[in-house]
């Protein structure tokens, strides 16, 4: 198994989990851009937004949803925060296995990229 977030999964590589149930699993990113910065990912290896089927598409629900309640535990929810889902290489993202960042704890950029 070579991809890095499945063996967070499966228990082969360490991580500072946050939440976790049947189908999703939420973990700090190793490398924050933010005081607050965490990983939502499905459980199951889904490569990107884009190779998402349609009858799947309730799992971003099940992420954001799990997002909100860490932006409340984390204490960012009332001041604000970012959800971004890259999806592809010119979409930016670099871990072929789907995940939404949670970014907050400071004022981040006006721009979107
Ligand atoms: P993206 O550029 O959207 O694919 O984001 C991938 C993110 O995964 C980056 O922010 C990395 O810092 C993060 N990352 C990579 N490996 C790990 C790991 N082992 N544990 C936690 N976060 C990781
Ligand atoms: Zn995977």
């Amino acid at each position: 198994m070579e991809c890095v977030f499945c063996r967070i999964v499966n228990g082969e590589l360490p991580s500072d989990t946050l939440y976790q149930d049947d189908e999703v699993m939420a973990f700090r990113d190793i490398n924050p851009l933010a005081p607050t910065h965490v990983l939502i990912i499905p459980r199951r290896h889904i490569t990107s937004l884009a190779d998402l089927a349609e009858k799947e598409t309730s799992i971003i629900g099940r992420m954001a949803g799990v997002a909100n309640k860490l932006a409340r535990q984390e204490g960012v929810a009332e001041k604000g925060y970012r959800l971004v889902v890259s999806s592809g290489e010119e979409g930016g993202q670099v871990v072929p296995h789907l995940h939404m960042h949670l970014l907050g704890g400071r004022r981040l950029s006006d721009r979107l990229c």
